[in-house]
């Protein structure tokens, strides 16, 4: 059987070695380790913050090794998930379908998001246990005609407490994440290596022929007939860079902004994570508990259950650049605009629910949907092969969104990487022969 290389079991990743295992021998390489939820109750990052040890967003991964934070020089904090399951592991679990982009340019997933529905449990159930907090909330929103709706969410909503730690890892298992795709591709056959950091791709005569990786201390090579990068939208690209094999400076990274204040009772912190949204143009807005500011930030003061907070997020411009040293992102004159007008709106509905203006304080700025560095193009959305790289060498996570969504990524980004390993296995509308089946 010929052999695929899946880098990364992230969102794309994932869904990609489930889909190829079987036509495929697919072997998954992934840079972390495999995922646990951080075990620690909040009064220890808690107390470590107040006696000013907990200085700098990086030291997460002292206390939660799969949450990996970087930070760009305008002091943007970059968050995601080094570990199985990518950072769906950390994800709020939101699941919505956003393919207006991809549609544009040639790419049809309704056959993937038919497959998604079936095999990922959703649902807005959890509306039925909303507290009284948020219900208020939703209803301040109502009145303000900002239209807003209840999250579906990906959940098995019996099992859910809520316990409000969904960015944290959920401990019951009740929330849906890419480990399920992983396990299933293992089931079917698949093999996975885990701190396996892949470093390059290694490519003869313009075709691909396997990876460089380093695993534990040791660098080792694999060789494949197929290569499917699914990094992420940090990771992909310095692999691609590392082989020689140029991107676009196109990043984005919806950046989020948390309006907050203290409120006594808010119970946000132990509430399910993003209940209900509304959309405003490049921003969504929902009520939203931020664990990292609340760990890290010196104006999150109040006591956890204390805190009120509206999370603003924003579709930003494609302007930014990811590098082996360092990520390039600053938001631009018209993101800096559009967050400012969410900001006042968030007052606005702040104050409507009783929170006095000078009250409110800021979390920190925060981003953790990473993409477009080498985005498709109506001249790629027929093979799923951007024309620059390499035979037998494809990308299936969030560097292949033409935009910013600005909203919840996975389910597209699932539904893409189904598509692209439907057209490597040569399904309809094509592609790729593998050298080993053509008997090269
Ligand atoms: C706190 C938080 C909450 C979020 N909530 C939601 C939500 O509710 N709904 C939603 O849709 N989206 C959410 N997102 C965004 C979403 O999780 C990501 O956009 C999505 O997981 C990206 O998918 P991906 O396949 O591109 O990359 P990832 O899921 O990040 O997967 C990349 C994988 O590659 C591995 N890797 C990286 N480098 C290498 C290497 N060199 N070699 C081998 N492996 C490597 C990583 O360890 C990881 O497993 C959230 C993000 C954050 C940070
Ligand atoms: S609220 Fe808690 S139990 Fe429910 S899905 Fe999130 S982490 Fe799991």
């Amino acid at each position: 059987m010929p052999t695929a290389i899946v880098v990364g079991s992230g969102a794309g990743g994932a869904a990609a070695a489930r889909e190829l295992q079987g036509a495929f021998d697919v072997l998954v390489l992934e840079a972390g380790r495999e995922f646990r939820p951080l075990a620690l109750d909040l009064a220890v990052p808690e107390r470590l913050k107040r006696s000013g040890l907990l200085f700098d967003e990086r030291l997460i991964r002292l206390l939660f090794p799969a949450m990996k934070v970087q930070k760009t020089r305008s002091g943007l904090v970059l968050v995601r998930g080094i570990g199985t399951g990518g950072t769906t592991t950390l994800a709020t679990g939101n699941a919505l379908r956003l393919d207006q982009g991809l549609r544009a340019v040639g790419v049809d997933l309704d056959e993937e998001f038919v497959e998604l529905g079936r095999e990922v449990p959703v649902s807005t159930a959890h509306q039925a246990r909303w507290n009284e907090t948020t219900r208020r909330l939703f209803e301040v929103f109502e009145t303000m005609g900002l239209e807003p709706r209840p999250l579906p969410k990906m959940r098995r909503s019996e099992a859910c407490g809520p316990c409000g730690r969904c960015v944290l890892g959920c401990p019951s298992g009740a929330k849906w994440d890419s480990r399920e795709f992983l396990g299933q591709a293992l089931d079917r056959g698949a093999r996975l290596v885990t701190g396996g950091r892949v470093e390059r791709v290694e490519v003869e005569n313009g075709r691909v022929t396997g990876v460089t990786a380093r695993v534990g201390w040791r660098r080792e090579r694999f060789a494949a007939d197929v290569v499917v990068l699914a990094a992420g939208g940090l990771g992909s690209p310095v692999i691609l860079q590392n082989s020689g094999l140029a991107c676009q400076p196109g990043l984005f990274v919806d950046p989020v902004l948390c309006v907050a204040a203290p409120w006594d009772g808010a119970r946000q912190d132990r509430e399910i994570s993003m209940p209900f949204v509304a959309e405003r143009g490049p921003v969504i807005l929902s009520p939203y508990f931020d664990h990292l500011s609340y760990f890290f930030n010196r104006d999150w003061r109040p006591a956890a259950g204390n805190i009120l907070s509206l999370m603003i997020k924003l579709a930003d411009s494609s302007a930014g650049s990811v590098t082996r040293r360092r990520v390039e992102k600053t938001p631009t004159p018209g993101d800096k605009a559009a967050l400012g007008a969410a900001v006042d709106l968030c007052a606005d509905i702040m104050g409507r629910f009783g929170v006095r203006k000078r009250d409110l304080f800021f979390g920190t700025l925060n981003a953790g949907h990473p993409g477009g560095m080498l985005p498709l193009t109506a001249a790629d959305a027929a093979t799923l092969h951007p024309a620059r790289l390499p035979e037998g060498l494809y990308l299936a996570d969030a560097t292949l969104l033409p935009e910013a969504l600005g909203k919840p990524p996975i389910l597209t980004i699932m539904a893409l990487a189904k598509k692209v390993a439907k057209a490597i296995r040569g399904g309809p509308g094509r592609v790729h022969e593998p050298a080993a089946a053509r008997g090269t």
